[in-house]
């Protein structure tokens, strides 16, 4: 007799495999990040199909067998519908796949992920928060993922001679994992240049601060600055924690 377990998820990917079959990678409630194998589900006459499309938060239930998980429920909650009417917000929602699939590796369960996960689509797709530039969106999950995992940057304090962050030219480092002074940027050399008013950016985002955030007016250098950086640092990550030629963003 096989267990079934039954928690609800997002489906942040799905593969083509062998026959009729598909894997899913979802991001679940209760599981943390999940592959399970959907049997024969692309025939027509399956009836797990319309509950596991891509970016659709449904209810699941699997068993777990000797090498994988089978998919054997898949009740629709929430299909995210006017995310999908926008190729921008679409994108968006691709790119939080990504990265959430490329930094989580083994099962296990987190709630603030799951939370925040849920929270960025609910944004993409109904804007309740007021959040108008998706672009702000994938950032507030970007930065705030990073936080939950240990890899949160340091954004008040220079991490390397400890002093408070005066509004003046900083420097962005990924090795020390923050922000860094002039003082100390001039005697190591190495770091980004980043302007005190995204350094307020990031900030904002990372006390999840939801009544400024839909108020913020971002310039488009700043999203600029915003995207440079956190390619730069996401890849870092990857590259130390031996992960790099999994992402594709
Ligand atoms: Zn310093």
């Amino acid at each position: 007799m096989f267990v079934h377990y039954r928690t609800k998820g997002i489906i942040l990917k799905k593969l083509d495999r062998k026959e009729a079959d598909q894997l899913f990678i979802v991001y679940t409630k209760d599981f943390g990040k999940l592959e399970i194998l959907g049997k024969a589900i692309r025939k027509i006459s399956s009836k797990l199909r319309s509950g596991m499309e891509t970016f659709y938060l449904s209810e699941i239930e699997f068993i777990q067998g000797k090498a994988y998980k089978t998919l054997t429920d898949a009740i629709l909650i929430e299909r995210f519908k006017d995310l999908r009417k926008d190729l921008e917000r679409l994108t968006i929602a691709y790119n939080i796949s990504e990265v959430l699939d490329g930094l989580i590796q083994g099962q296990e369960k987190e709630e603030r992920i799951w939370n925040l996960l849920k929270e960025a689509f609910e944004e993409l797709n109904s804007g309740k928060l007021g959040i108008k530039n998706p672009k702000l969106i994938y950032h507030y999950f970007f930065w705030n993922l990073l936080s939950v995992l240990g890899y949160g940057p340091e954004f008040y304090q220079c991490p390397v001679c400890r002093e408070k962050l005066r509004p003046e030219k900083l420097y962005f480092s990924q090795k020390e994992g923050g922000v860094i002074c002039q003082s100390c940027f001039s005697k190591q050399g190495f770091g980004k240049e980043i302007d005190p008013d995204t350094v307020k950016i990031l900030r904002i985002i990372l006390n999840k601060d939801k009544n400024i955030m839909p108020r913020l007016k971002i310039e488009d250098k700043h999203y600029k600055l915003l995207e440079q950086i956190s390619k730069d640092y996401l890849s870092f990550i990857l590259e130390r924690t031996g992960q790099f030629d999994t992402l594709n963003i």
